[in-house]
């Protein structure tokens, strides 16, 4: 292998992008610093990813004890939740990943500055930090700063009309939540809070939730929301909300204004991007997104950009493999760009939605022929026994070559049932392939094997 130890590597925000990008380069041999100026994590981690399914952890136990009748046990008392309690939890956890995130760049020798990075030129860069500016040189430098929730200028946060960042350390659950916006964290949001117990009112502004996915698996979760009491308002466009004496208001373009205690925004991010110094190394935005190349190059060629601030698909998982792909990149090794059409993803809810590869949808706007099998979970036993049966496995192939082309799970356990179709689809396999596994009995996996058919 090279010796690298020559290479000075500056990454500036440690989120999943950063850290990987870290732990690589210095296990290859670079030398490395990373600027922080939160936790190492990330918002991923603070904020995004692991409090909000620690939080869909807690609301699926609410919903099994409330659900146990039906295998049996029947006395459930009433179910309490206490928001303080969930709250250390999810911050006990929190910290309990940033901590073991540390001690591994600290045992690998990266060097950690907690306070705000900024370019200063081509080759130089600045930490401001509690204890004065510190001034970096560097040969490569990555520029994995994340996004944050973006509020309307129609909006005005506070403790009652809130983003997914303040969700985690509100003092009591919401009375009645209006939540605006029917993307996947939208609806992650309505999943945890109609489970919980409180009453949900979702704003769809298109047709149906999820509007880029299969309207099957958008279906299938509108039944689930509607079951359990929420509110779909479809064609309803937020256009303004204000606070009143005991709540909100929250008003629509289309002329309705509903009352509701809180307001609760899932409307997309916004780069972070400003004061990173830029302009003055010549990089160019779009959006306030710094656009990259395959390899994650920014316009400027030792420069590399990688996450949310890229633009690209915002997932923790996608930032991490880039951040991964990137030290090899940046220190003279092959790497096979990403390939976005093969990111497993998976929506948290109840059922859980898990997709990989080509939807039915996509192939259906670019004229694709496809072989589609599918199979109801209510054809499993394991998904029977345990009381959880709805949803359906769907693979998609090509039917000439039988090659796997993509696949989606809707049901419990989505997000994990996918991974054999995932590996499918990244190792070319045909469906023969998962046909031939042979699976546990009974298990839920199972029903993979039966939808290659
Ligand atoms: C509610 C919610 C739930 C999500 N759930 C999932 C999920 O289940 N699975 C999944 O794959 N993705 C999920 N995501 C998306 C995921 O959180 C992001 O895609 C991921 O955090 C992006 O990683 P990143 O490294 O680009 O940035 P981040 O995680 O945002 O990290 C960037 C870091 O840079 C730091 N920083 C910013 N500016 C500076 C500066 N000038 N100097 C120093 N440091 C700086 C920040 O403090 C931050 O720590 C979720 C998102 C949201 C909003």
């Amino acid at each position: 292998m090279q010796n690298h130890n020559d290479t000075r590597l500056l990454v500036i925000g440690g989120g999943p992008a950063g850290h990987s990008a870290a732990t690589v380069a210095a296990t290859i041999g670079a030398q490395v610093t990373v600027i922080e100026d939160k936790v190492i994590g990330g918002a991923a981690h603070l904020w995004d990813c692991i409090p909000s399914k620690a939080m869909v952890a807690s609301s699926m136990r609410i919903s099994a004890i409330r659900n146990a009748g039906r295998l049996g046990i029947d006395e459930v008392g009433p179910v309490h939740l206490d928001m303080g309690v969930l709250s250390d939890h999810l911050h006990s956890i929190s910290s309990k990943i940033e901590s073991s995130m540390v001690d591994l760049l600290d045992s690998q020798g990266v060097e950690m500055i907690r306070g705000r990075g900024r370019l200063t030129g081509l080759n130089t860069a600045v930490a401001e930090t509690d204890d004065g500016d510190i001034e970096i040189e560097f040969d490569k430098v990555l520029l994995s700063t994340g996004s944050r929730p973006w509020v309307p200028d129609w909006a005005t946060t506070d403790e009652r009309i809130f983003t997914t960042r303040e969700v985690y350390s509100l003092p009591e659950l919401p009375e009645h939540v209006v939540v605006v916006g029917s993307g996947v964290t939208g609806v992650e949001m309505v999943h945890i809070f109609s489970s919980l117990g409180s009453k949900v009112t979702l704003l769809v502004s298109r047709h149906h939730v999820l509007p880029h996915r299969d309207a099957e698996v958008a279906m299938v979760l509108e039944d689930s929301f509607l079951e359990r009491g929420v509110a779909l308002l479809k064609g309803s466009r937020a256009s303004g909300v204000e606070r009143t004496s005991g709540g909100v208001v929250v008003h629509t373009e289309d002329g309705r204004s509903i009352e509701a205690s809180h307001c609760l925004l899932a409307v997309g991010s916004a780069p972070n991007s400003e004061n990173l110094g830029l302009e003055t190394a010549g990089i160019e935005t779009s959006r306030g997104y710094i656009p990259v190349n395959e390899y994650n190059v920014t316009n400027v060629a030792h420069i590399y950009a990688a996450g949310d601030v890229c633009g690209e698909l915002p997932l923790s998982s996608v930032a991490t493999m880039q951040g991964r792909k990137i030290a090899r990149h940046l220190l003279g090794h092959d790497v096979a760009p990403l390939d976005y059409r093969k990111v497993a993803q998976a929506i948290f809810t109840e059922p859980e939605i898990a997709s990989v590869g080509l939807e039915e949808v996509h192939a259906a706007s670019e004229g694709r022929k496809v072989r589609i099998t599918k199979v109801p979970l209510a054809a499993n036993p394991r998904a029977l026994i345990q009381g959880n049966a709805h949803g359906f496995v769907k693979v998609i192939s090509d039917p000439a070559t039988r090659i796997v082309l993509g696949g989606t799970v809707v049901g419990h356990h989505a997000s994990e049932l996918i991974a054999p179709i995932a590996l499918a689809v990244t190792a070319h396999l045909r469906v023969d392939a998962l046909l031939e596994t042979l699976m546990v009995h009974p298990s839920l996996v199972e029903s993979i094997a039966e939808a290659a058919e």
